[in-house]
């Protein structure tokens, strides 16, 4: 059918290749380009016995110019971002420019302010659409298939949805004192960060960690978790009508959570360069290279994660309750990918949603967040590629 070019070839980036190689009907042809063109060539020739065809490159998606030089010579049908989120408004300008089509599973967020937001990607709505192609902002787990399930709650069990609790617990153990399963950098910018919630038309905020909950998860069990700002609340207030509240929650477990404190109280988290014997050093980027690769994780790592929705609102009069979740296991991930299940829950999305654009069955140029496509196709694709859901009509609802 077409040709995809992945940017990145971290955690996300494996998972996602691997998963289009299984789907070579659809993915003839991937050019993975990254920072560190070995690792491309690495994971091209583990996968190169297939019928996809497989070239690599190497690029600094911060360029622009060499961007587009690539997008030129390659011509894919969609650009699939899985490097970081600071490189999404350079690799939506090459888009731009080559008129290609974008798919990425994380918001841009600058480098030097812990802060992300829809604002600058929404930005390209009227540019992308002019062009005649189309952006699909946030193809992970969440963002990403949360977006998905409540599209889909909303299609086919709800006249009116009010509440939306998003859940995400991660019950997997590395058997390390203190690791992040995705990007460190990423995770510890986004959990030391306030957090906030949407409610009755406004954001509300609070201090880090502050509102902490537990629940009793499928297949899992009680764990604790903490509100967090998430950013598929930005794009749910909006797409979803007539919701009243919107909250994220995610499980840490105490270890995590005492040597983050630890950290942050003398400054490891930092994002700010020192000047340390004369050279400038970001705090956090050495805390990242002292950090277990995430990628590493795989083999060690065992439990389950669940991530889903628990949706309240209204149907023919009567108010209605759903549970909309994957339950995922680590160890399974590994076996078939050599990634644990962070890694896989956001790569196979991520391979969908390219998936989805290649074969037309969304498209609409502009840009535009994953709930405002119709969730049926991509909801019969997660139970094909990997992650099955399950919907229970009475669950528990968080206070
Ligand atoms: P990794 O750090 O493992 O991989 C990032 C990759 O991007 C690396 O290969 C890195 O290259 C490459 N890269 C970084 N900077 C550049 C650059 N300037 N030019 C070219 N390549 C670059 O991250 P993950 O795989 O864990 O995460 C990938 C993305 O997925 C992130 O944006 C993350 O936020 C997102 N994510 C989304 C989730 C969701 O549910 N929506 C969940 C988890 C992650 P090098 O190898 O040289 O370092």
């Amino acid at each position: 059918m077409g040709k995809v070019l992945i940017i990145g070839c971290g955690g996300v980036a494996k998972v996602a290749i691997q998963k289009c190689c299984q789907n070579s009907a659809v993915f003839e042809e991937i050019c993975i380009a990254s920072r560190t063109k070995s690792k491309c060539d690495e994971v091209k020739s583990k996968f190169s016995g297939g019928k996809t065809k497989i070239t690599t490159a190497q690029v600094d998606a911060n360029d622009v110019n060499a961007l587009i030089a690539l997008i030129n010579q390659e011509k894919p049908d969609v650009v699939l971002n899985l490097a970081l989120p600071y490189q999404d408004l350079a690799i939506m300008d090459a888009c731009l420019a080559t008129k290609t089509n974008y798919v990425d599973t994380a918001n841009y967020e600058p480098e030097d302010t812990a802060k992300f937001e829809y604002k600058w990607q929404w930005a390209y709505r009227a540019r992308f659409e002019q062009a005649g192609i189309t952006a699909l902002l946030g193809s992970g787990f969440d963002p990403g298939v949360t977006g998905v399930f409540s599209a889909y709650a909303l299609k086919h069990s709800f006249d009116e949805i009010h509440y939306i609790d998003i859940l995400d617990c991660n019950a997997g153990d590395h058997g390390y004192p203190f690791a992040t399963n995705f990007n460190p950098e990423i995770n510890i910018r986004e959990v030391s960060a306030n957090g906030s919630y949407w409610e009755d038309g406004k954001w509300v905020e609070t201090k880090p960690m502050e509102i902490e909950r537990t629940y009793d998860f499928p297949e899992i069990g009680e764990k604790k978790m903490y509100l967090l700002h998430h950013e598929e609340i930005e794009s749910l207030a909006l797409n979803i009508p007539g919701i009243k509240r919107i909250r994220f929650f995610m499980t840490f477990g105490e270890s995590y959570l005492t040597h983050l404190r630890c950290l942050q109280n003398v400054g490891m988290t930092s994002i700010k360069p020192i000047d340390y014997e004369g050279m400038q050093i970001v705090p956090l980027q050495f805390l990242k290279a002292l950090l277990p690769d995430p990628a590493s994780l795989g083999p060690r790592t065992k439990g389950k994660t669940n991530i889903g929705c628990i949706f309240r609102g209204m149907k023919d009069g009567q108010e209605k309750t759903t549970y909309i979740y994957n339950i995922c296991d680590h160890q399974k991930c590994y076996q078939e990918t050599g990634l644990q299940a962070v890694a896989y829950t956001t790569g196979v999305p991520a391979m969908i949603g390219a998936m989805m654009l290649m074969t037309g069955k969304w498209k609409k140029p502009g840009v535009h967040n994953i709930e405002e496509f119709d969730p049926d196709p991509f909801m019969d694709a997660l139970g094909q590629w990997g992650l099955p859901w399950q919907e229970s009509q009475h669950p528990d609802l968080v206070d």
